[in-house]
């Protein structure tokens, strides 16, 4: 076990945020994970929402409860920046 955890931001929670997040222990990472959208819409399954096997409500998943799940932290919020030498992002909304 590190004797500090390291801080790991990611920047949109789709398919390739949501996954990185979720390979990230929590243990041994402070993770937090910025979307601007609040709903994370499975999208591999629209087709039972075309065939109207499914409502819409049911393919479509909250963020920060899926986050949360992890052990991380969700933030809704939009990413306008990213500060390299102070290694922190500038969001939208402070
Ligand atoms: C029908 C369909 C099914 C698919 N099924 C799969 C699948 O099963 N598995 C898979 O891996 N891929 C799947 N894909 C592909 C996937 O949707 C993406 O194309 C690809 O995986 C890239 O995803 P991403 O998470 O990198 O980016 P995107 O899907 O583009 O997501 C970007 C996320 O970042 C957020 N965001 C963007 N800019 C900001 C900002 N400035 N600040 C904060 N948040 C921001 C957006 O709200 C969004 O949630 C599917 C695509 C389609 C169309």
């Amino acid at each position: 076990m590190p004797q500090s955890q390291a801080n790991v931001i990611i920047i949109g929670a789709n398919f390739a945020g949501l996954n990185t997040a979720k390979h990230l222990d929590a243990k041994e990472y402070v993770v937090t994970v910025i979307d601007s959208q609040t709903h994370f819409e499975w999208l591999p399954h629209i087709h039972e929402l075309i065939s109207r096997h499914k409502k819409a409500e049911q393919l479509r998943h909250n963020r920060q409860q899926l986050v949360e799940r992890m052990g991380h932290t969700f933030v809704h919020n939009t990413v306008i920046a990213i500060d390299k030498t102070a290694q922190s992002v500038v969001t939208e909304k402070s």
